[in-house]
């Protein structure tokens, strides 16, 4: 059994985010999760925040850290997409996903590391993306943002390997949520043919290879990007 450790996940009332929230719960972990509108699983700890939104993140981490102690897990998930092909992407386009799948994962990290510096412990988890490093047309956006992530982490890591903080990237590929069925059906069964594993995976899929990066046996792990996308990014 792993330590239980105090876990903060963005984006926890649906999608990726509530099955890494729940995956923790059922592992006994204290977990808070931020929420836009509606509430993350049973047993999480909801908070309201944007991650556009400093405030409404300076408030949602004061009453993690009141309620359930210093965050000593974040799971930065919080994302969106405005795919259209580079020719037609405005510059709202561009900048609302970068403010939020960037930026917004900056203004987590910086507010939970503080903590984790203080008890010398922490596990930085951000999801990105297989496009972020394979690259997707008409996510000039969004694959731009992914691959910042990577940097991201691995600046962390030479930063504050030294304290017992870890920090990776989770690179989903396809998972059935939300964002995924908003894809016209002949274009999710193109990436199907083209996913060695066939399939798209449930994000719980996603959620066991996170919970096990934040767990005692994965101290070791730095740096990395870990795909759980069936093969379709290989050697990427
Ligand atoms: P969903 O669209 O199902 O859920 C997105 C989550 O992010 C929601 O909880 C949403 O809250 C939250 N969110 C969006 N914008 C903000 C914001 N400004 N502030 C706070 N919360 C916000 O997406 P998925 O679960 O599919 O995706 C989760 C993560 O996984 C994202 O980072 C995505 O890029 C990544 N990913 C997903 C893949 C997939 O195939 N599904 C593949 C690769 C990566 P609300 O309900 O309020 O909108």
């Amino acid at each position: 059994m792993t330590t239980q450790r105090t876990v903060l996940v963005t984006g926890g009332n649906r999608g990726i985010g509530r099955a890494i929230a729940e995956e923790f719960i059922a592992n006994g972990h204290r977990v808070a999760v931020t929420v836009r509108n509606g509430e993350g699983p049973a047993g999480a700890l909801s908070v309201k925040a944007d991650v556009t939104d400093a405030a409404s993140l300076d408030a949602a981490f004061a009453e993690v850290e009141e309620k359930l102690g210093p965050i000593e897990v974040l799971v930065a998930n919080a994302g969106i997409t405005r795919d259209t092909l580079l020719m037609r992407m405005t510059d709202e386009d561009f900048e609302e996903v970068i403010n939020t799948n960037l930026n917004g994962v900056f203004r987590v990290l910086k507010r939970a590391t503080k903590g984790m510096i203080k008890v010398r412990f922490g596990r930085v988890i951000l999801i990105g993306s297989v496009v972020g490093l394979l690259g997707s047309a008409g996510q000039v956006n969004y694959s731009a943002a992914k691959s910042a992530l990577v940097g991201m982490a691995r600046s962390v890591t030479r930063e504050l390997g030294a304290r017992g903080i870890t920090a990776n990237v989770v690179a989903p590929g396809f998972i059935d949520t939300d964002m995924t069925s908003e894809l016209p059906e002949a274009q999710q069964e193109d990436y199907k043919r083209r996913i060695p594993a066939g399939r798209f995976a449930a994000p719980s899929e996603v959620a066991k290879v996170v919970a096990w990066l934040a767990g005692d046996d994965a101290a070791y792990i730095s740096g990395a990007v870990i795909p759980v996308d069936g093969g379709l990014g290989m050697g990427h």
